[in-house]
């Protein structure tokens, strides 16, 4: 199963229509072959199985024709600023790359953080070293749910110190306590709240996978330029000169060599000119 997003070819997403619109794209469908996932400001979101997807491409409902664009995850990388960097000029830069989605304005410790329009984010950007944006733990101070700040809180005010319907400040409540998040007998900022827990294993392995997938990145890049580097040496050269390049280059081959190599021809002298 596959993310996308179904939207109106015309510019106006008829929103006032999304529900009926959702249902109707689910019926056609069938609703083992697709999940609704959210409203976007571009259309409707959905997960959908790889046999529908034929089918999919092909839906209008009143006088409206949709079409599906696959949505990838985008990837978000840091670059540390040098000192004496023109931050503004920097900044305007990579928003002016084509692999880039956006340019985030915070400026934490010297760091730019930077969505990428691609699922991976390259390793190397206008000369600067991107590095995978970490997903830091994040407790909202309003509600006390995880993974949302309070700026963009919609929900209800929880006391992180009894759970009840109010802010941490007008608490009245001086002995009991009570996590707004599993109810047990702590406050909501506990670290070991199960749900916590819970959370940051969630979060380690989200960065496990794309610390992992930077190495890979790194690891891809700096081979390229190392074996044109010995190809390069290795241009007219005998057979066994060859042979001794390679061994020095990657010694833990040395083993097969020999086994393979237990007569070596006589070097040939290069022809002078
Ligand atoms: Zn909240
Ligand atoms: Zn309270
Ligand atoms: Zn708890």
């Amino acid at each position: 199963m596959a993310s996308f997003c179904l939207t109106t070819v015309a510019v106006i997403f008829p929103r006032e229509k999304a529900k009926a619109i959702g249902e109707a794209f689910i019926k056609l469908l069938g609703s083992e072959r697709v999940r609704p996932l959210k409203e976007s400001k571009a259309g409707l979101l959905f997960k959908i199985r790889d046999d529908a997807l034929n089918q999919a491409k092909h839906f209008s409902f009143d006088r409206f024709d949709f079409k599906l664009i696959a949505q990838t995850k985008l990837a978000r990388g840091v670059i540390q600023v040098p000192k004496n960097a023109d931050i503004d000029k920097l900044k305007n830069d990579l928003k002016n790359k084509s692999n880039v989605e956006a340019v985030h304005s915070g400026l934490k410790n010297n760091v730019i953080t930077v969505t990428f329009k691609t699922e991976n984010a390259p390793t190397n950007i206008l000369g600067h070293n991107v590095k995978p944006a970490l997903l830091a733990t994040l407790r909202c101070f309003k509600c006390q749910m995880f993974g949302h700040a309070s700026n963009v809180c919609n929900n209800n005010a929880k006391c992180p110190h009894c759970a009840g319907n109010h802010s941490h400040a007008s608490c009245t409540t001086r002995h009991a306590r009570k996590c707004a998040n599993c109810g047990g007998g702590h406050s909501a900022a506990y670290k070991g709240c199960p749900i916590y827990l819970k959370y940051q294993s969630t979060i380690n392995s989200k960065n496990l996978k794309v610390t992992n997938q930077y190495i890979n990145n790194l690891q891809a890049i700096n081979k390229r330029p190392y074996l044109a580097q010995i190809a390069k040496q290795l241009v007219g050269k005998s057979e066994t000169e060859i042979l001794s390049i390679l061994k020095n280059k990657f010694p833990e081959n040395e083993a097969q060599y020999n086994i393979e190599h237990t007569t070596p021809t006589p070097p040939e002298q290069p022809a002078s000119t």
